[in-house]
């Protein structure tokens, strides 16, 4: 059986200090006892935060026997995001809407973009339409994929109410998208 997951990744502050801001997450969900404050080996990557008995504020409809799953753990992440879904098959520039297409040419300092934010952190990339640089983590890679610098994941839980990301900026004070997929 494959595993799926409901990711919410944090992109960078305009200023200030990321980590502190982050960390709000893990103190809410924790104090509102949707999950628990121990962990166990129960995520696909490593040891992930157990569900609480209030985990059930988080979504609308249950499904039979999560709560039983070897994996169903809640795992948080911090350091280069970049959360895949599915093939990327274009993206969008926030500042022109151009949209490049994964097959053209112009893809490919798109390509170099994510692979210097991979290996050095850089989150920027040139437009190859309009020329101008912008946050890798501001484009739109049309929920194929999202760049940020903290993640929190959901493993097999019940589908999340779709204001949480809404709820979790509203906590950080970090611009947070959502991401979805299956492994
Ligand atoms: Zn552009």
């Amino acid at each position: 059986m494959s595993d799926n997951f409901q990711s919410y990744v944090f992109a960078d502050p305009a200023n200030g200090d990321l980590s502190a801001d982050f960390r709000r997450i893990p103190a809410y969900l924790i104090a509102e006892q949707i999950i628990l404050d121990k962990t166990r080996d129960n995520s696909l990557e490593g040891e992930g935060h157990m569900p609480g008995s209030q985990a059930e504020k988080l979504y609308t409809q249950d499904i039979d026997r999560w709560r039983e799953l070897d994996v169903n753990g809640v795992t948080f992440r911090s350091g280069r995001i970049v959360e895949v879904s599915s093939d990327l098959a274009e993206c969008r520039c926030p500042h022109c809407n151009t949209v490049i297409d994964a097959e053209s040419e112009n893809f490919e300092a798109v390509s170099a973009a994510l692979d210097r934010f991979d290996n050095e952190g850089i989150d920027l990339l040139s437009c190859p339409a309009c020329s101008r640089e912008t946050k890798l983590s501001d484009w739109d890679f049309s929920d194929a994929l999202v760049v940020g610098r903290h993640k929190v994941t959901f493993w097999n839980w019940p589908r999340l109410k779709p204001d949480l990301a809404h709820r979790f900026e509203q906590i950080s004070g970090l611009k947070c998208h959502y991401i979805e997929g299956r492994i």
